[in-house]
């Protein structure tokens, strides 16, 4: 019988994460104070962020960072994650490449999320931080830092924008049951809450708004700090070890992959299956390709611009150099949810501006139908935002198809969609939509954060 799943035991689970900062050929521009332009130092997030993942932020040296045993013991609820041959996507194609995916789905969670979410959650309970807050969407991030808290003894207290708390009470239900305590964002809780709702009592809510009021209640109350699931150079170092595994399953498979995807949010998981093939591109001559899929409605990879912007839409975060649609882009609501957001992380910025890696977009319809041949093929129903990397694969493999080659194609499968269908049922009643976005669109909201690079640009100078 053909061997489909590589396994590996408990054992194998990373001891280190994988710091690609440590080897780039040019290291990430720093992060500026917004204020004073300067370059930010690890001290100035002591405020929010637990010690140990602002620390890692900024580490530009450590290649490896050990992984604290009673977080590998977390890990190994559901880790080493499987390596799965995608020989009935394969044959469906008709393409003689060879598809690997790596199953993130399989944690307690539903997605990739938990690798950091885990890691997060220990460093504060280290640290005798008693209470994380965090803001959260589609309610992935949530469901993740619920769970985690929970584990290590630490009260999670999560914004949830409104919307989706009244839309997605599937999510809300697995927050609840974890035991963290969800607020509807804006709430009356926050200063920035009340401001919103005083001004419109019918505010629906933004992510903008919701991470306004988690670190508004970080900042202002003792022992409790602010844990964010994406973006974010610490949350990018934690999942590399969906990398770590998948390099050494691969070798079992007896291949290389020719070709590494995964969908792209903020980046973290893309980071976390790219960076440690990555490495050998940067230090052995490895010639892998690395393709991030996009939404054609969020197209910051493929058309925004590297530039400072702010990571959220109120403007309270650090200036960040990234490739950016300018930080008060209004994505269309599209089902992937975690793929809604205006810029990319900074080291896979910098990675991208140097060559390292390419982007595609996939328009919402095409992301569906390569979804649905996925579980069709291979028995698992992908989240919205995997179908993306799924739909990229596709593209691939169906290039080897008409050229022959026999290529092997890795992807990473980020999250399940079990709680999604309801964005299934419109697929299959005709009823989904693509949204396209104009280049004078994106012009509009590009030139906002021109301004701001100019000036950072100039003071940093
Ligand atoms: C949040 C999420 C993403 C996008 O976030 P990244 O940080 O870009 O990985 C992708 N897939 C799933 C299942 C998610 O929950």
């Amino acid at each position: 019988m053909r061997q489909k799943k590589y396994l590996l035991p408990e054992s194998e689970i990373p001891t280190h994460y994988f710091n690609i900062q440590a080897i780039m050929p040019n290291k990430p521009l720093p992060f500026l104070n917004p204020a004073t332009k300067q370059p930010l130092k690890p001290e100035d997030l002591y405020p929010i962020f637990c010690k140990a993942c602002a620390d890692q932020e900024l580490n530009q040296t450590d290649e490896w960072i050990p992984i604290p045993e009673p977080v590998r013991e977390q890990y190994a609820a559901y880790r080493c994650t499987p390596l799965v041959r995608a020989y009935e996507l394969e044959e469906a194609l008709g393409t003689p490449a060879h598809i690997y995916f790596k199953n993130e789905s399989v944690s307690p969670a539903g997605s990739h999320k938990l690798n950091s979410a885990i890691a997060q959650a220990y460093y504060a309970k280290e640290q005798g931080v008693t209470n994380l807050t965090t803001e959260t969407g589609a309610g992935q991030w949530g469901g993740a830092l619920s769970y985690a808290t929970k584990k290590f003894g630490i009260d999670c207290a999560v914004y949830m924008v409104k919307v989706s708390y009244e839309q997605k009470p599937y999510r809300r239900s697995i927050m609840q049951t974890f035991g963290a305590a969800i607020t509807p964002s804006p709430s009356m809780s926050t200063r920035a809450g009340k401001d919103i709702i005083t001004r419109n009592p019918n505010d629906q809510g933004s992510l903008g708004c919701a991470i306004s009021e988690a670190i508004e209640l970080a900042v202002s109350t003792p022992n409790c700090k602010y844990a964010l699931g994406s973006v974010l150079n610490h949350v990018c170092l934690h999942q590399s070890i969906i990398g770590l595994e998948a390099e050494k399953q691969m070798e079992l498979a007896g291949e290389y992959p020719d070709i590494v995807i995964a969908c792209f949010g903020g980046g973290s998981n893309f980071s976390g299956i790219a960076y440690p093939f990555m490495r050998h591109n940067i230090q052995d001559g490895k010639k892998t390709r690395f393709i991030a899929a996009e939404p054609y409605s969020c197209p910051k990879l493929t058309r925004g611009k590297f530039e400072y912007d702010f990571g959220d839409e109120a403007g309270m975060t650090p200036l960040l150099p990234m490739y950016t649609l300018g930080h008060t882009f209004k994505p269309a609501s599209i089902h992937a949810g975690g793929l809604r957001y205006h810029g990319a992380g900074v080291i896979l910025s910098q990675l991208m501006k140097d060559g390292f890696m390419e982007a595609v977009d996939i328009e919402q319809k095409d992301s569906f139908a390569a979804g649905v041949l996925f579980a069709r093929t291979e028995g698992i129903i992908p989240a919205p935002e995997s179908c993306h990397a799924i739909a990229a694969t596709i593209q691939e493999a169906l290039k080897c198809k008409e050229t022959g080659e026999a290529k092997t194609i890795l992807f990473n499968l980020s999250g399940h969609g079990f709680v999604d269908m309801s964005a299934y049922d419109q697929y299959f009643s005709g009823e989904m939509q693509n949204y396209h976005v104009s280049d004078e669109d994106l012009a509009k909201f590009i030139k906002s954060a021109d301004a701001l690079n100019q000036s950072a640009a100039t003071s940093f100078r």
